[in-house]
Parts: C-alpha cells; sequence; structure tokens
C-alpha cells in the first residue's frame, strides 16, 4: 500500500445533500465512511457565498418537502438552528408548502448534515478504479483512498468521466441511459446594492418572460445583513451566454432586473453552474452499477432536480450498499 493511500468502508464522493445523507445514513449503520469533495465547502448546490456583509445563497434558493423522512430531518435541522422557515411560498397562498432555507445561510444545512462525518474538501477524485475487491479513487494531487464500496454523487457526467478514467466499463444500455441525462446551465448573479429592492416580501420573486427565471432578496429572506440579491438566468440565456465574457452577461441581466433594483449596485460576481439542473432524470432514486465492490451512483439525476430528491437519492444509494453486501 502506498503511503498516501487511505482506507474507508465506503468511500462517498460528493459531499452535497445525496452524499451527504449517503454517508449518514451508512455511518450510522456502522460502517466507516469518508466524504471527499472536491470543493472549498460543503454542499455542493446548497451554496453560499459572502461579498463584505452581504450574504447570498447562489444554489438553491429554497427547500420543500414532501416525504415524511425528508421533512423530519427539516424540522430537526430547525431545532438545531440551522434550517429556517423562509415562507408559505411566492405567490402568496395560504396552503403553500413550507419554503426552507438554511441558517445563517443555505450552506449551514449541508454543515448541519456533515456533524458527526469524516470528509475532507479540496479533494477532486480524476479516477475510480475496481482493483480486485475493492474501488480506488485517485486525486489531482495524487492522493489514493480506497474502499469496499463506493457511492459516486457528481452531476453524472462528471461520474462517468471517473469511471472512464478508471477503466470501469459499464454495462452498454446503462452507459447509453446515463449518457442521455443533460443538465440546464445557469448563470448566476451576486450583486450588493446600496439600497433595498423592490422585491416584495417575502423576498423571492419568479419570472416567467426574458432572461431571468428568480430574483431574491437576500436580506428580505433574512440571511443578509446588507442589501443584496441573488438573480438567475434563464437555462436559455445561460446556454446562449456561457462562452460569453461572465461580467458582460451580467451586466445584460443586471440591466434586465432594474425596475426591481431599486437602488444602485455596488458590487457583483457570477457564477456559472455548468450542471444546474438534470433536464430528464434516471427515473429510479439511485442504481446500482456494480455489485461487488459495490458501486452506486446517485444524485438529484436519479430521482428528481430538488434538494429533498437527492436526499432520498442518497438514502436510496446507502440502502443499496448495504443491501449489496448482505
Ligand atoms: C442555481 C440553482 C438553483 C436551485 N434552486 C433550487 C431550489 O430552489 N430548490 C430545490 O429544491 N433545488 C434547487 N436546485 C437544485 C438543488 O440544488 C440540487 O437538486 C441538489 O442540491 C443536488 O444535490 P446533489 O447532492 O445531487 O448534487 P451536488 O450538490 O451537485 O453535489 C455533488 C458534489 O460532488 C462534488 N464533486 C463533483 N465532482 C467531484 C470530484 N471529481 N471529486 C470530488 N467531488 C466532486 C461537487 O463538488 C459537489 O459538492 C437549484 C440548483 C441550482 C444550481
Amino acid at each position: 500500500m502506498e503511503a498516501t493511500e487511505q482506507t474507508a468502508d465506503v468511500l462517498v464522493i460528493g459531499a452535497g445533500m445525496a452524499g451527504l445523507t449517503a454517508a449518514a445514513e451508512l455511518q450510522g449503520a456502522g460502517r466507516r465512511v469518508l466524504v471527499l469533495d472536491k470543493g472549498r465547502g460543503l454542499g455542493g448546490r446548497l451554496a453560499s457565498r459572502r461579498i463584505g456583509g452581504a450574504t447570498f445563497d447562489h444554489g438553491a434558493q429554497f427547500i420543500t418537502s414532501h416525504h415524511p423522512r425528508f421533512t423530519a430531518l427539516l424540522e430537526q435541522g430547525r431545532r438545531s438552528g440551522a434550517v429556517q422557515e423562509w415562507s408559505r411560498g411566492f405567490a402568496g397562498r395560504a396552503d403553500d408548502p413550507i419554503h426552507w432555507c438554511g441558517q445563517p445561510a443555505m450552506s449551514a444545512v449541508a454543515k448541519h448534515l456533515a456533524l458527526g462525518l469524516d470528509y475532507q474538501l479540496e479533494t477532486a477524485v480524476v479516477a475510480l478504479q475496481r482493483v480486485g475487491d475493492r474501488w480506488r479513487a485517485e486525486t489531482t494531487t495524487g492522493r489514493a483512498f480506497t474502499a469496499g464500496a463506493v457511492v459516486l454523487t457528481p452531476p453524472v457526467p462528471q461520474s462517468l468521466a471517473l469511471l472512464d478514467a478508471g477503466g470501469f466499463v459499464l454495462a452498454p444500455d446503462l452507459r447509453t441511459r446515463l449518457a442521455g441525462i443533460e443538465y440546464e446551465r445557469c448563470l448566476a448573479v451576486l450583486a450588493v446594492t446600496q439600497g433595498p429592492s423592490r422585491v416584495p416580501p417575502p423576498g423571492g420573486l419568479a419570472l416567467t418572460q426574458g432572461p431571468i427565471t428568480w430574483i431574491a432578496d437576500n436580506q428580505l429572506k433574512g440571511i443578509s445583513s446588507e442589501p443584496s440579491v441573488t438573480i438567475l438566468a434563464t437555462p436559455d440565456f445561460s446556454r446562449e451566454h456561457w462562452e460569453n465574457d461572465q461580467q458582460e452577461s451580467a451586466r445584460l441581466l443586471l440591466a434586465a432586473a432594474a425596475e426591481w433594483l431599486d437602488a444602485n449596485v455596488t458590487t457583483f460576481q457570477v457564477h456559472g453552474w455548468r450542471y444546474s439542473k438534470p433536464k430528464r432524470v434516471y427515473g429510479e432514486r439511485c442504481v446500482l452499477v456494480c455489485q461487488s465492490p459495490a458501486l452506486v451512483l446517485a444524485g438529484d439525476a436519479f430521482s428528481g432536480p430538488r434538494v429533498e430528491e437527492a436526499a432520498l437519492s442518497g438514502w436510496a444509494a446507502a440502502t443499496a450498499i448495504l443491501e449489496a453486501a448482505s
């Protein structure tokens, strides 16, 4: 064994909602679990950022729940102070479901889920290779991790690339089905403003025309002490402007948002989500790619483009790993 090689019972690649729920479940079942993520922070698309005194959620904007198990997880997050109720929807209907958000911001949800888990950030896996009855994950810095089972939760094209790099050949039908999963892109503009926006309470607005699909006032939302807005571009705008200068695209989006911005923008940043939401989902909560050593693919591409569905996929992946071993 190389000096740099670390071992675990189960490696979970990706510390987004799917990876963290899978990891917690597997650890609860007595497995020695290690989570690896290439990002600097936990959460994947549950993402928050600060610019000076302003706070932004620039990935998932809110969390809704239909499944009792996920609702219980959110309630537990509320009791711990990591999750708060944002609103009952944005159309002002009393029967809308609760729209939750993180406290102090969305990434807090991931931090809460990761409590007690063993994880390593800034650890980008470049290849996943089957070596006898184990999996071996190699990182960009040449480190290696081996485990008897793996849960892969990056967006599907990235997961397939890791398997290709490791020389693992999937069954042709499965490969074709997975390769057909495409994602929408999303350009997100994070703008600090001199004063409040015109976005009405509770601070979120879904738009149906023009290049913008969503504007959130992060101060009204209760996550930012200073005025700031998150602007999400439509999939069409994001795709058409993906290769263009991001600052220029952001200026176009800010101009389109002018009627909702009552004050000057003092500074802004742009984040491009190449894999924002799957256009079409696989249709099963996860897929067991290899029985032994167990390999499961999971994430929102399997059950639906929502935080809740990513969690349900993670739990299903954990069950698949435990059943594969029994
Ligand atoms: C702009 C935007 C707005 C959204 N709004 C909402 C919303 O309002 N409500 C809602 O329910 N959902 C929303 N979504 C969707 C929701 O965020 C996702 O469905 C969910 O967070 C996906 O979780 P996941 O664990 O499947 O994937 P991710 O969160 O993408 O996690 C995958 C993780 O894998 C890591 N990774 C990838 N490759 C590697 C590698 N090679 N090595 C190591 N780690 C790797 C990534 O860094 C990432 O952390 C939104 C998404 C976006 C982008």
